[in-house]
């Protein structure tokens, strides 16, 4: 018995597959990641295009793993998301974007709006409101400069949830942003009743904006639509002035994208955008 045990045993693990015991190695090493300080954010800028000012700056979670280098987190997210590890790793982000915001601000750059992407699992928490709530007490922040972006799915789940936890959140003072928006299904009855700031009109719909009609048709019907609910609407991804031109004639005026800067550290970010400087 013994003995067919352990050559089950030996036989089990080739069944696994790699996926499963790297996926359990990365778990730890996040784990430890997170423990000795190797994540780190990166800024992207958002661009008023009527003034050419920086008026904000998205905050995006990098690994710097001392072995494989920059991870991104469109390889580590998902596994954080399931394990629950983005729960503290969610939080660091918070704080440190926060802490970042204060300290910009110190240095001269302005009252720039620091906007944080949170996961779904963050988003259910019961407590996350007061959690938001200490980070901005602990950080001295304004609540007026800190967004968070929500995915449109996420907040389409559970509506009622939903609805209460975006007021509980909106009385801190903070802006909610809809983050990826076109890509999930909203009810567009609930984007009315939801205590929304922001829409950001997903990449998708922005790459040939200037080439595409259909493209243009959604982006020009999500920009109407936000601004006739009198909300902020960003465009992500832009990356050339013949999107801007067309963005601008739809009447978008924030955007972000490669164009006027790719996601940077803070120091890179401090460097180019002192004083206010106009892109
Ligand atoms: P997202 O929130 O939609 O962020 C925008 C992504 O598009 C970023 O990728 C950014 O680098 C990229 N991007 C911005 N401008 C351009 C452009 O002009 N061209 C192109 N090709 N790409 C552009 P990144 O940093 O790799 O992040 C990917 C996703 O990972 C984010 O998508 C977000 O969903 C998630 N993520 C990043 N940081 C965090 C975080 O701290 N917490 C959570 N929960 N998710 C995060
Ligand atoms: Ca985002
Ligand atoms: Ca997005
Ligand atoms: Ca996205």
């Amino acid at each position: 018995v013994k003995e067919h045990g352990r050559n089950s045993v030996r036989q089990f693990i080739p069944e696994m597959g790699a996926t499963a015991i790297s996926r359990m190695n990365m778990e730890g090493a996040m784990r430890r990641g997170l423990e000795r300080g190797e994540f780190a954010l990166h800024y992207q800028p958002k661009i008023d295009l009527l003034t050419q000012r920086i008026v904000g700056a998205e905050a995006l979670v990098r690994w710097n793993h001392p072995q494989i280098g920059l991870i991104h987190p469109i390889e580590f997210i998902p596994l954080a998301e399931e394990s629950g590890l983005i729960l503290p790793l969610g939080e660091w982000v918070l704080t440190e974007a926060c802490r970042q915001q204060v300290a910009w601000l110190e240095a001269g750059l302005g009252a720039l709006e620091m906007s944080v992407n949170v996961s779904a699992r963050q988003f259910r928490q019961e407590d996350l409101a007061e959690r938001v709530a200490q980070v901005v007490a602990a950080t001295g922040i304004a609540p007026a400069c800190l967004a968070l972006e929500l995915t449109e799915s996420m907040v389409m789940q559970d509506v009622n949830s939903t609805l209460l936890a975006l007021r509980t959140l909106k009385q801190l003072g903070l802006s909610i942003s809809l983050d990826d928006f076109g890509t999930g299904y909203s009810s567009l009855s609930y984007l009315r009743r939801f205590p929304i700031d922001e829409l950001k009109i997903d990449k998708s719909f922005i790459n040939d904006v200037h080439v595409n009609e259909d493209d243009a048709a959604i982006a020009g019907a999500i920009i109407a639509m936000a601004l006739s609910l009198g909300l902020r609407v960003v465009a992500e991804g832009v990356e050339s002035q013949a999107q801007v031109d067309r963005l601008l004639a739809m009447g978008c005026t924030q955007v972000q994208g490669y164009l006027f800067g790719r996601p940077m550290d803070a120091a890179s970010f401090v460097a180019k955008f002192q004083a206010g400087v106009r892109v």
